[in-house]
C-alpha cells in the first residue's frame, strides 16, 4: 500500500488550551478513517489542520502523491452555509472550478462529470431544484457530488450525518464505502461510532489527552 498522510505530534493551542495534543499516525491510498472522540477532543481540529486551514502549533502534516487541490474538504453544515441560493447543478458543476487556474465557461467535460456525480449519489433528477429546497440527506449528497467533480482523491468529512435519519445516514456511509472503493481516501471525523465504524478500515480515537490509532 502507498502511504498517502503522515501527521507526526501534531499539537493544536487556541489561546492557552490545547485543543489537540501529540497525535501521530499515518494512513495508505484507499484507507477510510473513522475519527472518533467525546465533544471537544479535537476531532474538527484535526481535520482542518488536514485540510490546512489551521495551522499545527506543533508538529507537521505531510502528503505523498497527492497535491492540495486533490483533498476535499466538507466542514460540518449550519444553517447558513445549506441556504446557498443556487440550484443544485450550479452548485455541483462549481467544484470543476477548482481545477481550473483562472475563470472560464463550463466546457463539455464539466458537463460530462456534474452529471456522472448527479447520477452516482442519485439525485439527478433534482439538478434543477434550488439547494434550499433540499432534505438534509440530499443536501449532503449533492455537496459530496461537488466533491467529486473536483476530481478530489481524499475526502475530509466533518460529521457529514448530522441531523440526518439512521437510514438516510447509512445511505450516505453507503455511498461514500463505494467512493472509497473506488481508490479516494476516507476520513470522516463522527459522533456515531456504530453507524460508522463498520465502513472504516482504520479508526482513530481521540481522547482528553492521547490519540491512538487501530
Ligand atoms: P470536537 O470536534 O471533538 O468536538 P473541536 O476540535 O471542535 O472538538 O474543539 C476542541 C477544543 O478546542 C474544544 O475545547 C473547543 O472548545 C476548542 N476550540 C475549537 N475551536 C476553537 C476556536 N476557534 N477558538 C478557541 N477554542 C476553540
Amino acid at each position: 500500500m502507498q502511504k498517502i498522510l503522515s501527521c507526526s505530534q501534531i499539537c493544536v493551542k487556541y489561546e492557552s488550551t490545547f485543543a489537540l495534543s501529540n497525535c501521530s499516525f499515518e494512513l495508505d491510498a484507499g484507507n477510510f478513517l473513522g475519527v472518533f472522540g467525546p465533544n471537544g477532543s479535537g476531532k474538527s481540529t484535526l481535520l482542518k489542520s488536514i485540510a490546512g486551514i489551521i495551522k499545527p502549533s506543533q508538529g507537521s502534516v505531510n502528503f505523498y502523491g497527492i497535491k492540495k487541490n486533490e483533498i476535499g474538504y466538507m466542514a460540518q453544515q449550519t444553517a447558513v452555509h445549506r441556504d446557498f441560493p443556487a440550484s443544485v447543478y450550479e452548485i455541483v458543476i462549481s467544484g470543476t472550478l477548482c481545477r481550473h487556474k483562472y475563470f472560464y465557461f463550463y466546457n463539455k467535460n464539466d458537463k460530462k462529470l456534474a452529471d456522472k456525480n448527479l447520477e452516482l449519489l442519485g439525485i439527478e433528477q433534482l439538478k434543477h431544484k434550488s439547494f434550499q429546497e433540499l432534505s438534509a440527506g440530499q443536501k449532503q449528497r449533492a455537496l459530496l457530488a461537488r466533491m467529486l467533480c473536483a476530481e478530489a482523491k481524499m475526502l475530509l468529512l466533518d460529521e457529514p450525518t448530522n441531523g440526518l435519519d439512521i437510514e438516510t445516514a447509512n445511505q450516505l456511509y453507503s455511498i461514500l464505502k463505494y467512493i472509497n472503493s473506488q481508490g479516494i481516501t476516507v476520513i470522516i471525523v463522527s459522533h456515531d461510532i456504530s453507524g460508522v465504524a463498520k465502513f472504516c478500515d482504520r479508526t482513530l480515537h481521540l481522547g482528553e489527552y492521547n490519540a491512538g490509532i487501530a
